[in-house]
């Protein structure tokens, strides 16, 4: 048997995408915090993202952080929760002062101010025009985000376990005790006995077959959360962004048509025009995936397929930016400079070279809105009446604030990992001085090593690859952009049936100690099968559309029956359905209109 090690700390981050360094910065300056992650803290996915990060600062155009709030509000089909979302958009301002205080380099408007561009459903709320509210460094803000953030957590002495992969929760009752990681190098087991664990382990997009996450996105901390007792809130809402490179599903930034860019069908119309008259391209992802999905149904992909083009060609946007009235003209200088990245992926990729042709685009699972139920200083919460798990906490995208709703905007999940995660750490660490250290149960890593055992030695034949190669197909077929009672009820039989396959026969190759992915992987992949199983059945209940979850058999908005958030528990391997209340502030629901 592996040997175990025990680690004290008062406070253990799990996760260092930009929700976890944003904790660990903040907890950090009080108590004694270590930051555990699977992954080198700069391979977490927040560097990945390109677009930009929302803030109303106004530096070019008016802007307000209420329209921003209402944007949110509307975006997300009126299933956020209002009073969370003043705090995101009203703190989102001072955040990213801070995040440039701290030195990332931010593109910069000719006045020295930082540069703003438009995004999907962020409005003048007076002319219901786009407005440019999102804060960026060229198509790369989440890597400056991420190494700004590990640089101050790197001068203030942060303590990191990398490439330390984080297996169960140690909880007792309704008290929290630490975590079990697997040393990845050794194969080793380690206890990690603390007074307060946050996750913020980010999403589950693995679970699709066409997806924009990085292969680590297996949601491991929501499934730990799930394992032990915490209902899981929202699920069925993930969002499909519009614009993936076909086929691969990496993400086109939706910062393209926020600089002007046009989707153009197989007959070379600007369909979005017919869907969304008012705000176009720029309306919000839900809209504009189900729009692409519509005109690929009617035989109007390209060629046939089932894709699209996205069109950042200057002849092209200038014709449209002429047609609107508008004196902006873009040149392909400009393309170059503000989307790098954008240009680099298609001509590597695709051997498309994005400022002289369009490029194919369908599309791509996205982001998880759901996850691990907060309130507002991040402290998770176990049940309808919002009881709190003391010293328990999440942040960024495994958590579920719930700011997102039913859909979230493009640049608010930045928003939302920098103000929620600087609030979770601030409370964390309070807590910490307050709370004391309870002593560690008995042999705390048995259940979670014995699981390890059962996968290492496995010999029944399932290849944990096969499994999840179905299971992603199973949710892309059925629990995809359009779902139906008989979709998704193929889906949760599918997805019972793999699950059962996992547990009884599942077989790894590689029996080693030192960095054994194959067991690792293996273990993810169990998580990922209760997360999509989670989805599934969240979905099947709710006979509705609502932002991100598109019913053909109910294909609209019911709030008389379903303007509640779903929370769904796993008991004794069967899971219950639970609803509660979604908070309503300033605006009461109305019909979505773009
Ligand atoms: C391609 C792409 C582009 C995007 N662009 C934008 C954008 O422009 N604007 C915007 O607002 N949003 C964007 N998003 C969404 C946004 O980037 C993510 O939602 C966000 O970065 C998630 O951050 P996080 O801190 O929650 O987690 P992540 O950054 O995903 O980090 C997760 C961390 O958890 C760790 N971890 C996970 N499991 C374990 C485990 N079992 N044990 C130990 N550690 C673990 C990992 O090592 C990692 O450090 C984009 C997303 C993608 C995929």
């Amino acid at each position: 048997m592996a040997e175990v090690k025990t680690h004290s700390f008062d406070a253990i981050i799990v996760g260092a995408g930009g929700a976890g360094l944003m904790a660990a910065l903040y907890a950090s300056r009080e108590v004694n915090v270590a930051v555990i992650s699977k992954l080198y803290p700069t391979r977490s996915h927040t560097g990945a993202a390109q677009g930009g990060i929302g803030a109303a600062l106004g530096n070019i155009e008016e802007d307000r952080w209420e329209w921003h709030a209402y944007d949110t509000v509307k975006g997300s089909d009126y299933l956020a929760d209002q009073d969370a979302v003043d705090v995101l958009c009203k703190e989102a301002i001072d955040t990213v002062i801070e995040l440039e205080h701290m030195g990332l380099p931010f593109d910069r408007f000719p006045n020295g101010k930082i540069s703003q561009r438009r995004f999907g459903g962020h409005t003048n709320n007076e002319t219901g025009k786009p407005v440019q509210r999102a804060c960026h460094a060229a198509d790369r803000t989440g890597h400056m985000i991420l190494q700004t953030l590990y640089q101050q957590c790197i001068k203030n002495k942060v303590n990191f376990f990398d490439e330390f992969h984080v297996v169960d929760l140690i909880r007792v009752g309704d008290t929290v005790r630490g975590v079990v990681a697997v040393e990845i190098s050794t194969g080793d087991f380690h206890v990690f006995h603390s007074k307060a664990v946050l996750f913020a382990t980010g999403g589950w997009g693995r679970c699709w077959e066409v997806t924009s996450n990085a292969h680590s996105l297996t949601g491991d901390g929501a499934a730990i959360c799930v394992r032990r007792g915490i209902p899981m809130e929202d699920m069925e809402f993930f969002q499909f962004h519009p614009t993936g490179i076909y086929r691969l599903g990496i993400l086109i930034t939706e910062g393209v048509r926020g600089e002007g860019g046009v989707l153009l069908n197989s007959k070379g119309e600007r369909f979005m025009e017919k869907y969304a008259p008012s705000i176009k391209d720029l309306a919000s992802r839900d809209v504009v995936s189900r729009a692409i999905f519509l005109e690929i149904q009617a035989g109007r992909g390209i060629n046939g397929e089932n894709y699209v083009h996205l069109d950042i060609t200057p002849e092209t946007v200038n014709k449209y930016l002429a047609e609107a009235g508008e004196s902006r003209r873009i040149t392909r200088e400009y393309v170059e400079a503000k989307l790098p990245d954008i240009a680099d992926f298609t001509r590597t990729y695709l051997g498309v070279d994005p400022v002289k042709e369009p490029m194919p685009i369908q599309p791509t699972a996205h982001y998880a809105m759901g996850g691990i139920p907060t309130d507002v200083d991040g402290r998770v919460v176990l049940d309808q009446n919002n009881k709190v798990l003391a010293g328990l906490y999440a942040a960024g995208e495994c958590a579920c604030v719930s700011v997102h709703g039913a859909n979230r905007l493009g640049t608010n999940s930045l928003v939302d990992l920098v103000v929620f995660g600087r609030r979770s750490g601030v409370h964390m660490a309070q807590y910490c001085k307050e709370a004391e250290k309870l002593p560690l149960p008995k042999n705390p890593v048995d259940e979670v090593m014995a699981e390890f055992d059962r996968i290492r030695n496995g010999s029944g034949g399932a290849k944990p690859y096969e499994l999840r190669k179905q299971m992603q197909k199973t949710m892309t077929d059925n629990v995809g952009v359009f779902r139906t009672d008989e979709t998704i009820s193929k889906a949760v039989d599918d997805l019972r049936l793999l699950r059962a396959e996992y547990n009884r026969n599942i077989q790894i190759d590689d029996k080693g100690a030192r960095f054994n992915t194959d067991l690792l992987e293996a273990w993810e992949l169990g998580c990922l099968l209760e997360l999509a199983e989670i989805t599934a059945v969240s979905a099947l209940n709710r006979t509705e559309s609502r932002g991100g979850h598109a019913r053909d058999d109910y294909p609209k908005r019911n709030d008389v029956d379903w303007l509640k958030h779903t929370l769904c528990f796993s008991e004794n391997g069967k899971l219950r359905l639970d609803y509660k209340p979604v908070v309503i502030g300033r605006y009461q629901p109305k019909e979505r209109v773009y």
